[in-house]
């Protein structure tokens, strides 16, 4: 699944092809308290792209469910903000 030349590349290309991680909070449904979630930045930019619904967890009530057409512009906005001019260097 990983790349396994990584260790082969210059240090910036490793830095671009290693698993960076996407980090947004997400609300539970059952009690609403917020809590921070974390997605590989590739899974969450295929997610994105191909207009996917991203499973969110919550771990004070350990509770499942599909992201919300709200929740996904959020992380959307998000990862636009913050990871597209990392990916972008
Ligand atoms: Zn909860």
């Amino acid at each position: 699944m990983f790349d396994l030349q990584d260790d082969r590349l210059p240090v910036e290309q490793h830095y671009r092809m290693s698993e960076v991680m996407v980090r947004f909070p997400v609300r539970c449904p059952v009690c609403s308290s917020e809590s921070l979630m974390q997605f590989p930045v590739r899974i969450v930019s295929i997610i994105l792209v191909e207009l996917r619904c991203l499973q969110l967890f919550a771990t004070c009530h350990r509770q499942y469910w599909g992201a919300s057409d709200n929740e996904m512009q959020q992380i959307r906005e998000y990862f636009e903000l913050v990871y597209l001019p990392i990916l972008a260097i």
